[in-house]
């Protein structure tokens, strides 16, 4: 039987279209730094793509920089800012603050902790229980040494939709620059990119039907910023290294097959379908607590937490039923028996956070996949339950020693 797969937060499979223009692509095998003919076809195509994008987006395309992922997008946003303010205002890293949140991607969070470590002021902005950013606190958290601002479009854990629009605003008012990881929202709700007023956007191709390996950071004219790597003068000498051809070509194409959807219209249908599946749940499960928002959140994401299940013993009996669902991310598969960061922020316990699924909809998903999932989940949540300590010792009347809510 073909799996039922709603994990495409975690990642999304080649669209057909993309398949097809990357297959093609592996025959071009010049450098597109080569002056020569197969070298400028290289070349060629790979502006192409960035074309494609750049009119997708509402950019010029000497403002999209392709990277080797969104995570290294997010590095370059924010450390080649920081890089790029040291050297032309002369001073230290230590001068400058840093704004972020405390449910970013680990890409975005690690950054800002590492740099934190070597001395550089950094404030982690806390969350309310629907995982928004509140202005007034991002405001306040604004001094006179603020030099960056990066704040998520949408979070790839709970889906919650922060208000950029608003948050740039008041960072640029303050002479700020905005940076917004962008890779969750892409292609799942209707944006205009270019009027939510973000200096700084980070895009990744696998989370779009497009390649892994491949993402942009789209830099609007003005904003200085410094590579990371040092090497050859590739993407405008922001990004050394000779380019993935096959995957950018692929990536142009993944955001080709993104311009042709009514974004409005598959968003709707699979906000229903996810709908479907909430509502039948919460009917078929008792002790279930939604961690998505119901507003300001993405179509396709419902995060929910099972009382008395561990999430990993559900992945397990979930997988055996041929559906793959995530525990609150796919990054911290690695990391069992940590709760994740994004659900201890919305104020989960760690205990409720350990027991959280995430499923993540697309607009391929079908109805009859949500019944199916209806339909398996509750004997799967009852076994599961069959052997979990709390639910027995609470169903036997006995007491049970609750864990401690770890930060
Ligand atoms: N930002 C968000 C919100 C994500 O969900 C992810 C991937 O899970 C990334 C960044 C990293 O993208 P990539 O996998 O291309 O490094």
């Amino acid at each position: 039987m073909k799996p039922i797969y709603l994990d495409h937060n975690a990642t999304t499979p080649l669209h057909l279209r993309v398949r097809q223009a990357m297959q093609d692509a592996l025959a071009i095998f010049g450098n597109p730094s080569s002056i020569y003919r197969l070298g400028r076809e290289a070349h060629n195509l790979i502006e192409e793509a960035r074309q494609t994008i750049a009119s997708f987006l509402g950019a010029q395309p000497q403002e999209i920089i392709f990277t080797g992922s969104g995570t290294e997008a997010n590095n370059l946003a924010i450390k080649g800012v920081l890089r790029s303010a040291c050297e032309w205002m002369h001073r230290p890293p230590e001068a400058f603050h840093l704004i972020t949140s405390e449910i970013e991607h680990p890409s975005v969070l690690e950054t800002c902790k590492g740099l934190a470590a070597a001395g550089v002021k950094v404030t982690f902005l806390p969350v309310d229980r629907h995982g928004r950013v509140r202005v007034k606190d991002f405001v306040a958290a604004i001094t006179p040494s603020t030099l960056l601002a990066s704040i998520m479009l949408a979070n790839n854990e709970i889906g919650a939709i922060q208000s950029i629009r608003a948050l740039a605003r008041e960072a640029h008012k303050r002479g700020v620059i905005f940076h917004s990881d962008a890779v969750q929202a892409l292609g799942k709700i209707a944006i205009d990119y270019r009027k939510i007023g973000a200096d700084l956007l980070t895009f990744s191709g696998h989370k779009i039907q497009g390649p892994k390996g491949v993402g942009l950071l789209w830099v609007r004219r003005g904003v200085r910023i410094r590579p990371l790597l040092d090497g050859g003068p590739q993407e405008g000498a922001l990004r050394a290294g000779t380019e993935n051809v096959p995957g950018i070509i692929g990536l142009g194409k993944a955001f080709e097959v993104i311009a042709r959807k009514d974004l409005r219209r598959s968003a709707k249908s699979v906000a229903a379908l996810k709908e479907t599946l909430r509502r039948g749940l919460m009917q078929r499960i008792k002790g279930i607590r939604i961690n998505s928002p119901s507003a300001n959140c993405l179509p396709n994401t419902l995060s929910i937490s099972i009382e008395d299940t561990e999430a990993e013993s559900l992945l397990m009996q979930l997988d055996l039923a041929g559906i793959c669902v995530s525990s609150g991310s796919a990054c911290s598969t690695e990391s069992y028996g940590e709760a994740s960061h994004v659900l201890l922020a919305i104020d989960l316990s760690t205990e409720q956070a350990r027991a959280t699924l995430r499923f993540s909809l697309a607009d391929t998903t079908t109805r009859k996949e949500i019944t199916e999932v209806l339909r398996r989940m509750p004997g799967i949540v009852a076994k599961v339950r069959s052997i979990s300590p709390s639910y027995l010792a609470r169903t036997s009347g006995k007491k049970h020693p609750r864990r401690s809510r770890t930060t």
